[in-house]
Protein backbone atom coordinates (compact mmCIF):
# COMPACT_ATOMS: atom_id res chain seq x y z
CA UNK A 1 0.00 0.00 0.00
CA UNK A 2 1.53 3.80 -0.91
CA UNK A 3 2.36 5.26 2.37
CA UNK A 4 0.61 9.08 1.46
CA UNK A 5 1.80 9.66 5.03
CA UNK A 6 5.54 9.79 4.43
CA UNK A 7 5.45 10.85 0.44
CA UNK A 8 3.40 14.15 2.09
CA UNK A 9 5.79 14.76 4.83
CA UNK A 10 8.59 14.76 2.49
CA UNK A 11 6.84 16.99 0.15
CA UNK A 12 6.18 19.41 3.30
CA UNK A 13 9.69 19.13 3.40
CA UNK A 14 10.97 20.03 -0.45
CA UNK A 15 8.84 23.17 0.02
CA UNK A 16 10.32 23.93 3.02
CA UNK A 17 13.32 23.78 1.56
CA UNK A 18 12.26 26.09 -1.62
CA UNK A 19 11.85 29.23 0.23
CA UNK A 20 15.49 28.84 1.76
CA UNK A 21 17.37 28.68 -1.05
CA UNK A 22 14.76 31.91 -2.48
CA UNK A 23 16.02 33.51 0.07
CA UNK A 24 19.83 32.43 -0.07
CA UNK A 25 19.63 33.78 -3.58
CA UNK A 26 18.13 37.12 -2.52
CA UNK A 27 20.81 37.49 -0.17
CA UNK A 28 22.97 37.81 -3.11
CA UNK A 29 21.58 40.49 -4.18
CA UNK A 30 20.47 43.91 -2.23
CA UNK A 31 17.15 43.39 -1.27
CA UNK A 32 18.20 42.26 2.16
CA UNK A 33 18.89 45.52 4.62
CA UNK A 34 19.91 44.08 7.99
CA UNK A 35 22.78 42.47 5.74
CA UNK A 36 24.19 45.76 4.92
CA UNK A 37 25.49 48.23 7.72
CA UNK A 38 23.30 51.16 7.00
CA UNK A 39 20.48 50.42 9.05
CA UNK A 40 22.14 49.60 11.99
CA UNK A 41 24.37 52.78 11.72
CA UNK A 42 21.28 55.30 11.58
CA UNK A 43 19.40 53.25 15.13
CA UNK A 44 22.58 54.38 17.22
CA UNK A 45 22.69 57.96 15.28
CA UNK A 46 18.84 58.71 16.45
CA UNK A 47 19.18 57.33 19.83
CA UNK A 48 22.57 59.73 20.20
CA UNK A 49 21.15 62.20 19.29
CA UNK A 50 18.05 62.21 20.84
CA UNK A 51 19.87 61.68 24.06
CA UNK A 52 22.30 64.89 23.05
CA UNK A 53 18.99 66.84 23.19
CA UNK A 54 18.01 65.70 26.16
CA UNK A 55 20.89 66.67 28.07
CA UNK A 56 21.70 69.65 26.41
CA UNK A 57 18.24 71.01 26.03
CA UNK A 58 18.39 73.63 29.24
CA UNK A 59 21.47 74.83 28.44
CA UNK A 60 20.94 75.24 24.66
CA UNK A 61 17.63 78.22 26.17
CA UNK A 62 20.05 79.72 28.06
CA UNK A 63 22.47 80.75 26.43
CA UNK A 64 22.71 84.09 23.95
CA UNK A 65 24.34 82.14 21.15
CA UNK A 66 22.60 81.74 17.79
CA UNK A 67 21.34 77.83 18.08
CA UNK A 68 23.03 77.58 14.49
CA UNK A 69 26.14 78.75 15.76
CA UNK A 70 25.93 75.82 18.59
CA UNK A 71 24.45 73.01 16.73
CA UNK A 72 26.82 72.41 14.11
CA UNK A 73 30.03 71.95 15.82
CA UNK A 74 28.09 69.66 17.93
CA UNK A 75 26.75 67.71 15.15
CA UNK A 76 30.30 67.32 13.60
CA UNK A 77 31.19 66.40 17.33
CA UNK A 78 28.17 63.50 17.22
CA UNK A 79 29.34 62.48 13.77
CA UNK A 80 32.51 61.89 14.74
CA UNK A 81 31.78 60.12 17.56
CA UNK A 82 29.11 57.92 16.04
CA UNK A 83 32.15 57.14 13.07
CA UNK A 84 34.01 55.80 15.91
CA UNK A 85 31.31 53.71 17.02
CA UNK A 86 30.63 52.45 13.88
CA UNK A 87 34.71 51.44 13.37
CA UNK A 88 34.49 49.96 17.03
CA UNK A 89 31.29 47.63 16.17
CA UNK A 90 32.38 46.82 12.23
CA UNK A 91 36.32 46.55 13.44
CA UNK A 92 38.34 43.65 11.94
CA UNK A 93 38.94 40.94 14.46
CA UNK A 94 40.55 37.36 13.50
CA UNK A 95 38.41 34.11 13.27
CA UNK A 96 39.20 30.76 11.88
CA UNK A 97 36.74 29.82 9.16
CA UNK A 98 36.93 26.43 7.60
CA UNK A 99 40.41 25.87 8.97
CA UNK A 100 41.98 29.33 7.65
CA UNK A 101 42.89 32.20 10.09
CA UNK A 102 40.96 35.21 8.66
CA UNK A 103 39.89 39.07 9.84
CA UNK A 104 36.58 39.50 8.99
CA UNK A 105 34.15 42.09 10.50
CA UNK A 106 33.23 41.85 14.12
CA UNK A 107 28.88 40.98 14.18
CA UNK A 108 28.84 39.69 10.98
CA UNK A 109 26.08 37.17 10.87
CA UNK A 110 26.94 34.04 8.68
CA UNK A 111 25.43 34.50 5.95
CA UNK A 112 27.47 38.23 5.60
CA UNK A 113 30.75 36.04 5.70
CA UNK A 114 29.22 33.66 2.35
CA UNK A 115 28.38 36.89 0.83
CA UNK A 116 31.10 38.82 1.23
CA UNK A 117 33.57 35.05 -0.21
CA UNK A 118 35.02 34.02 3.61
CA UNK A 119 33.15 30.87 2.61
CA UNK A 120 31.84 29.03 0.11
CA UNK A 121 29.12 26.51 1.28
CA UNK A 122 26.87 25.34 -1.18
CA UNK A 123 23.19 24.00 -0.79
CA UNK A 124 22.33 20.73 -1.77
CA UNK A 125 20.88 19.34 -5.07
CA UNK A 126 17.06 18.04 -5.85
CA UNK A 127 17.84 14.71 -6.72
CA UNK A 128 15.85 12.29 -8.66
CA UNK A 129 14.37 8.69 -6.75
CA UNK A 130 16.72 7.10 -8.57
CA UNK A 131 19.96 10.14 -7.59
CA UNK A 132 20.30 12.10 -10.54
CA UNK A 133 20.32 16.25 -10.19
CA UNK A 134 17.33 17.58 -11.18
CA UNK A 135 18.02 20.99 -9.80
CA UNK A 136 21.67 22.51 -8.69
CA UNK A 137 21.20 24.14 -5.48
CA UNK A 138 17.37 23.20 -4.76
CA UNK A 139 18.44 21.08 -1.87
CA UNK A 140 19.14 21.53 1.91
CA UNK A 141 20.81 25.04 3.23
CA UNK A 142 24.81 24.35 4.30
CA UNK A 143 25.16 23.75 7.83
CA UNK A 144 27.39 25.93 10.40
CA UNK A 145 29.34 25.05 13.55
CA UNK A 146 30.62 27.34 16.02
CA UNK A 147 32.68 26.79 18.45
CA UNK A 148 32.18 22.99 18.12
CA UNK A 149 28.38 23.96 18.75
CA UNK A 150 26.29 22.49 15.64
CA UNK A 151 23.80 24.77 14.88
CA UNK A 152 22.68 22.94 11.65
CA UNK A 153 20.94 25.91 9.73
CA UNK A 154 19.68 27.56 12.58
CA UNK A 155 22.20 30.13 12.01
CA UNK A 156 20.47 33.33 11.80
CA UNK A 157 20.58 35.04 14.52
CA UNK A 158 23.85 34.53 15.34
CA UNK A 159 26.71 37.44 14.86
CA UNK A 160 30.26 36.59 14.64
CA UNK A 161 33.02 37.56 17.48
CA UNK A 162 36.61 37.55 17.53
CA UNK A 163 38.40 34.32 18.14
CA UNK A 164 35.51 32.43 16.99
CA UNK A 165 35.85 29.11 14.75
CA UNK A 166 33.35 28.31 12.20
CA UNK A 167 32.94 25.30 10.42
CA UNK A 168 30.49 24.91 7.42
CA UNK A 169 28.99 21.66 5.67
CA UNK A 170 27.79 21.50 2.34
CA UNK A 171 23.74 21.05 2.22
CA UNK A 172 22.69 17.07 1.49
CA UNK A 173 20.69 16.56 -1.43
CA UNK A 174 17.14 16.82 -0.79
CA UNK A 175 14.85 13.66 -2.61
CA UNK A 176 12.00 14.44 -5.09
CA UNK A 177 8.74 13.85 -3.24
CA UNK A 178 7.76 10.21 -4.19
CA UNK A 179 4.93 7.86 -3.15
CA UNK A 180 6.46 4.96 -0.62
CA UNK A 181 5.28 1.47 -0.70
CA UNK A 182 7.13 0.12 3.13
CA UNK A 183 6.95 -3.52 3.18
CA UNK A 184 7.97 -4.76 6.75
CA UNK A 185 10.55 -7.73 7.33
CA UNK A 186 9.83 -8.73 10.78
CA UNK A 187 13.05 -9.08 13.03
CA UNK A 188 14.29 -12.91 14.40
CA UNK A 189 14.96 -14.28 17.80
CA UNK A 190 18.41 -14.98 19.11
CA UNK A 191 19.69 -16.78 22.07
CA UNK A 192 22.38 -14.61 23.26
CA UNK A 193 25.78 -17.21 24.41
CA UNK A 194 26.08 -18.41 27.83
CA UNK A 195 23.83 -20.03 29.84
CA UNK A 196 22.29 -19.30 33.52
CA UNK A 197 19.36 -19.77 35.83
CA UNK A 198 17.70 -16.36 34.77
CA UNK A 199 15.91 -16.23 31.17
CA UNK A 200 15.10 -12.60 29.80
CA UNK A 201 14.68 -10.23 26.91
CA UNK A 202 18.04 -8.17 26.57
CA UNK A 203 17.10 -6.58 23.00
CA UNK A 204 13.47 -6.40 22.31
CA UNK A 205 14.70 -5.84 18.62
CA UNK A 206 13.15 -4.36 15.50
CA UNK A 207 11.64 -4.55 12.38
CA UNK A 208 13.32 -3.71 9.59
CA UNK A 209 11.67 -2.54 6.06
CA UNK A 210 12.19 -2.99 2.03
CA UNK A 211 10.39 -0.35 -0.08
CA UNK A 212 9.21 0.38 -3.65
CA UNK A 213 9.12 4.39 -4.29
CA UNK A 214 7.70 6.74 -7.44
CA UNK A 215 9.19 9.94 -7.94
CA UNK A 216 6.79 12.27 -8.27
CA UNK A 217 8.60 14.65 -10.53
CA UNK A 218 10.10 12.34 -12.51
CA UNK A 219 7.58 9.34 -12.17
CA UNK A 220 10.48 6.91 -11.78
CA UNK A 221 10.02 3.35 -10.22
CA UNK A 222 12.66 2.06 -7.98
CA UNK A 223 12.42 -0.43 -6.06
CA UNK A 224 15.22 -0.09 -3.25
CA UNK A 225 15.25 -3.57 -1.72
CA UNK A 226 15.75 -3.58 2.23
CA UNK A 227 16.42 0.15 3.47
CA UNK A 228 16.21 -0.60 7.00
CA UNK A 229 17.71 -4.36 8.25
CA UNK A 230 15.49 -6.08 11.24
CA UNK A 231 17.30 -5.82 14.15
CA UNK A 232 16.79 -9.23 16.10
CA UNK A 233 15.43 -10.01 19.55
CA UNK A 234 17.64 -11.32 21.63
CA UNK A 235 17.66 -14.07 24.30
CA UNK A 236 19.41 -13.98 27.15
CA UNK A 237 20.02 -16.57 29.64
CA UNK A 238 22.29 -16.01 32.94
CA UNK A 239 23.43 -16.52 36.33
CA UNK A 240 22.81 -13.81 39.06
CA UNK A 241 26.43 -12.28 40.26
CA UNK A 242 25.89 -10.22 43.37
CA UNK A 243 27.73 -6.89 42.91
CA UNK A 244 31.41 -7.23 44.53
CA UNK A 245 30.55 -11.11 45.37
CA UNK A 246 27.99 -9.87 47.99
CA UNK A 247 26.38 -13.04 50.03
CA UNK A 248 23.29 -13.32 48.68
CA UNK A 249 20.98 -15.97 47.91
CA UNK A 250 17.56 -16.85 47.01
CA UNK A 251 15.61 -19.42 48.59
CA UNK A 252 12.37 -20.25 46.30
CA UNK A 253 9.09 -22.40 46.93
CA UNK A 254 7.08 -24.10 43.95
CA UNK A 255 3.63 -25.21 43.78
CA UNK A 256 2.21 -23.26 47.16
CA UNK A 257 0.54 -21.66 48.31
CA UNK A 258 -0.67 -24.54 50.81
CA UNK A 259 -0.66 -25.16 54.54
CA UNK A 260 2.90 -25.89 53.98
CA UNK A 261 3.24 -22.07 53.12
CA UNK A 262 1.71 -20.75 56.23
CA UNK A 263 3.94 -23.06 58.67
CA UNK A 264 6.88 -21.86 56.48
CA UNK A 265 5.92 -18.33 56.91
CA UNK A 266 6.36 -18.50 60.66
CA UNK A 267 9.96 -20.12 59.86
CA UNK A 268 10.68 -17.07 58.10
CA UNK A 269 9.52 -14.47 60.09
CA UNK A 270 11.64 -16.81 63.21
CA UNK A 271 14.69 -16.60 61.03
CA UNK A 272 14.55 -13.04 59.35
CA UNK A 273 14.71 -14.42 55.80
CA UNK A 274 13.26 -13.43 52.56
CA UNK A 275 12.28 -15.66 49.80
CA UNK A 276 9.91 -16.60 46.59
CA UNK A 277 6.77 -18.32 46.23
CA UNK A 278 6.09 -19.58 42.79
CA UNK A 279 2.74 -20.28 42.95
CA UNK A 280 -0.25 -21.94 40.78
CA UNK A 281 -2.91 -20.59 39.69
CA UNK A 282 -5.66 -23.61 40.83
CA UNK A 283 -3.76 -23.34 44.34
CA UNK A 284 -3.99 -19.44 44.62
CA UNK A 285 -7.79 -19.51 44.18
CA UNK A 286 -8.52 -21.09 47.21
CA UNK A 287 -5.46 -19.53 49.26
CA UNK A 288 -5.10 -16.04 48.05
CA UNK A 289 -5.18 -14.86 51.74
CA UNK A 290 -1.64 -16.99 52.17
CA UNK A 291 -0.04 -15.32 48.75
CA UNK A 292 -1.22 -11.53 50.44
CA UNK A 293 0.19 -12.80 53.94
CA UNK A 294 3.36 -13.73 52.07
CA UNK A 295 3.37 -10.20 50.48
CA UNK A 296 3.01 -8.12 53.17
CA UNK A 297 6.27 -10.12 55.15
CA UNK A 298 8.18 -8.97 52.60
CA UNK A 299 8.82 -11.87 50.77
CA UNK A 300 7.81 -12.08 46.99
CA UNK A 301 4.98 -13.74 44.83
CA UNK A 302 5.71 -14.98 41.60
CA UNK A 303 3.75 -17.27 39.01
CA UNK A 304 4.00 -20.86 38.27
CA UNK A 305 1.31 -21.04 35.81
CA UNK A 306 -2.40 -21.91 36.52
CA UNK A 307 -2.78 -25.73 35.91
CA UNK A 308 1.31 -26.42 35.86
CA UNK A 309 1.56 -28.07 32.70
CA UNK A 310 4.29 -28.49 30.20
CA UNK A 311 4.13 -25.22 28.70
CA UNK A 312 6.24 -26.58 25.28
CA UNK A 313 3.57 -28.90 24.49
CA UNK A 314 0.46 -26.20 24.61
CA UNK A 315 -1.58 -24.30 22.07
CA UNK A 316 -0.46 -20.23 21.73
CA UNK A 317 -4.26 -19.33 23.61
CA UNK A 318 -3.33 -22.09 26.26
CA UNK A 319 -0.16 -20.39 27.09
CA UNK A 320 -1.35 -17.07 27.40
CA UNK A 321 -4.36 -18.36 29.55
CA UNK A 322 -1.96 -20.04 31.83
CA UNK A 323 0.07 -16.83 32.26
CA UNK A 324 -3.06 -14.28 31.94
CA UNK A 325 -5.24 -16.26 34.42
CA UNK A 326 -2.64 -16.30 37.06
CA UNK A 327 -2.00 -13.26 36.99
CA UNK A 328 -5.63 -11.93 37.25
CA UNK A 329 -5.97 -13.98 40.39
CA UNK A 330 -2.93 -12.50 41.89
CA UNK A 331 -3.70 -9.46 41.07
CA UNK A 332 -7.40 -9.49 42.91
CA UNK A 333 -5.18 -10.09 46.14
CA UNK A 334 -3.33 -6.34 45.00
CA UNK A 335 -0.51 -8.43 44.40
CA UNK A 336 1.56 -7.74 40.29
CA UNK A 337 3.58 -9.51 38.80
CA UNK A 338 5.45 -10.59 35.14
CA UNK A 339 7.72 -12.96 36.96
CA UNK A 340 7.75 -16.69 36.16
CA UNK A 341 9.02 -20.24 36.77
CA UNK A 342 7.99 -22.65 34.82
CA UNK A 343 6.84 -26.27 35.54
CA UNK A 344 9.18 -28.61 35.06
CA UNK A 345 11.59 -25.59 33.85
CA UNK A 346 10.38 -26.38 30.85
CA UNK A 347 10.23 -23.12 28.19
CA UNK A 348 10.41 -23.42 24.97
CA UNK A 349 11.90 -20.67 21.87
CA UNK A 350 8.50 -20.36 20.85
CA UNK A 351 6.87 -20.02 24.65
CA UNK A 352 9.31 -17.13 24.59
CA UNK A 353 7.95 -15.63 21.09
CA UNK A 354 4.30 -15.92 22.44
CA UNK A 355 5.03 -14.77 25.44
CA UNK A 356 7.67 -12.54 25.81
CA UNK A 357 5.04 -9.52 26.21
CA UNK A 358 3.97 -10.94 29.24
CA UNK A 359 6.83 -12.13 31.17
CA UNK A 360 9.96 -10.08 32.56
CA UNK A 361 12.30 -12.72 33.49
CA UNK A 362 12.04 -16.85 33.78
CA UNK A 363 13.34 -17.93 36.80
CA UNK A 364 15.52 -21.34 37.14
CA UNK A 365 17.37 -22.31 40.00
CA UNK A 366 20.84 -23.46 40.65
CA UNK A 367 20.63 -26.09 43.63
CA UNK A 368 17.81 -28.26 43.20
CA UNK A 369 17.04 -29.78 46.73
CA UNK A 370 14.74 -32.73 45.14
CA UNK A 371 12.81 -31.98 48.14
CA UNK A 372 9.26 -33.76 46.26
CA UNK A 373 11.11 -37.18 45.87
CA UNK A 374 10.98 -36.74 49.89
CA UNK A 375 14.53 -38.23 51.07
CA UNK A 376 14.34 -37.41 54.15
CA UNK A 377 15.46 -33.50 55.68
CA UNK A 378 18.91 -34.24 55.86
CA UNK A 379 19.26 -35.09 52.38
CA UNK A 380 17.23 -31.85 51.67
CA UNK A 381 19.69 -29.62 53.94
CA UNK A 382 22.84 -31.62 51.96
CA UNK A 383 21.51 -30.46 48.39
CA UNK A 384 20.37 -26.79 49.66
CA UNK A 385 24.04 -26.44 51.22
CA UNK A 386 26.17 -28.54 48.74
CA UNK A 387 27.13 -25.49 46.76
CA UNK A 388 27.03 -22.20 48.29
CA UNK A 389 27.97 -19.19 46.36
CA UNK A 390 26.63 -15.39 46.46
CA UNK A 391 24.02 -15.61 43.68
CA UNK A 392 22.59 -18.88 44.38
CA UNK A 393 18.52 -19.40 43.57
CA UNK A 394 17.32 -22.89 45.76
CA UNK A 395 14.38 -24.81 44.70
CA UNK A 396 12.31 -26.23 47.45
CA UNK A 397 8.01 -27.08 47.44
CA UNK A 398 5.48 -25.61 49.63
CA UNK A 399 3.04 -27.88 47.38
CA UNK A 400 1.84 -30.39 45.29
CA UNK A 401 2.49 -33.02 47.80
CA UNK A 402 3.39 -33.82 51.60
CA UNK A 403 5.90 -31.61 52.59
CA UNK A 404 6.84 -32.08 56.27
CA UNK A 405 10.42 -32.84 55.28
CA UNK A 406 10.53 -29.64 53.43
CA UNK A 407 9.57 -27.61 56.98
CA UNK A 408 11.81 -29.74 58.72
CA UNK A 409 14.74 -29.11 56.47
CA UNK A 410 14.40 -24.96 55.85
CA UNK A 411 15.44 -23.85 59.12
CA UNK A 412 18.08 -26.25 59.05
CA UNK A 413 18.83 -24.82 55.09
CA UNK A 414 18.76 -21.00 56.33
CA UNK A 415 21.28 -21.45 59.69
CA UNK A 416 23.86 -23.28 57.60
CA UNK A 417 23.91 -20.72 55.06
CA UNK A 418 23.29 -17.69 57.33
CA UNK A 419 26.28 -19.00 59.95
CA UNK A 420 28.81 -18.95 56.64
CA UNK A 421 27.63 -15.09 56.07
CA UNK A 422 24.97 -15.52 53.61
CA UNK A 423 21.76 -12.85 53.62
CA UNK A 424 18.55 -14.26 52.37
CA UNK A 425 16.46 -12.43 49.48
CA UNK A 426 13.84 -12.09 47.13
CA UNK A 427 14.51 -12.98 43.79
CA UNK A 428 13.94 -9.89 42.61
CA UNK A 429 15.87 -7.81 45.55
CA UNK A 430 18.60 -10.77 44.27
CA UNK A 431 18.71 -9.57 40.39
CA UNK A 432 19.14 -6.36 41.29
CA UNK A 433 22.25 -7.01 43.23
CA UNK A 434 23.81 -7.97 39.66
CA UNK A 435 24.19 -3.96 37.42
CA UNK A 436 23.72 -6.57 34.18
CA UNK A 437 20.23 -7.33 34.78
CA UNK A 438 18.36 -4.81 32.52
CA UNK A 439 15.65 -2.30 34.08
CA UNK A 440 12.75 -4.03 32.98
CA UNK A 441 14.13 -7.24 34.55
CA UNK A 442 14.78 -6.08 38.05
CA UNK A 443 11.88 -3.93 38.31
CA UNK A 444 9.49 -6.52 36.66
CA UNK A 445 7.84 -3.67 34.79
CA UNK A 446 7.21 -2.87 31.43
CA UNK A 447 6.43 0.51 31.96
CA UNK A 448 10.02 1.87 30.88
CA UNK A 449 10.87 0.23 27.98
CA UNK A 450 13.18 2.63 25.73
CA UNK A 451 11.26 4.08 23.41
CA UNK A 452 13.27 3.30 20.11
CA UNK A 453 12.34 -0.71 21.05
CA UNK A 454 9.49 -2.62 19.56
CA UNK A 455 6.39 -3.48 21.65
CA UNK A 456 6.36 -6.86 22.36
CA UNK A 457 3.40 -8.53 21.79
CA UNK A 458 0.16 -8.57 24.10
CA UNK A 459 1.87 -5.57 26.16
CA UNK A 460 -0.71 -3.19 25.94
CA UNK A 461 -3.42 -6.25 26.61
CA UNK A 462 -1.85 -7.62 29.94
CA UNK A 463 1.74 -6.60 30.47
CA UNK A 464 1.21 -3.22 32.03
CA UNK A 465 -1.45 -4.25 34.38
ZN1 LIG B 1 6.10 -27.07 40.03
Amino acid sequence: MPDFGSSHKHNTKTQQARPQSANHSTSHGHARTHASGHPRVSQPKINAYSEFKKEHKTNYSRRTFSKAAVALPFALLAAGGLGGAFWWTHRAVAAEIDGKQLEVPNGSSIKDLVKQGFASPKYGNLVSVSGDVLEEGKGKCYTVSINGHDLGDKFDDYRLVAGDKIAFTNGDDEEEPHQSDKTPIPYKWERAKGAGAVGFVSEWGKPGYSEKVVGNITGLAIDRGVVQEPVNRVLTYMNVEPKDGEKLVALTFDDGPSHYTTQLLDILDQKNAKVTFFDIGENIQHNLEICKDALAKGHQVAMHSLHHPDMTKLSDERMIEEIDTTKQMLASGDIKTNCLRAPYGAFSKHNWEVLSGRITSLIGWNLDTLDWKKPGSDKIVEKACSNMHPGAIILCHAGGGTREQTVEAVPQIIDKWQAAGYKFVTVHQLLASDERFPKHVIEDSFDDLPQDQEEPEGFSAQAKK
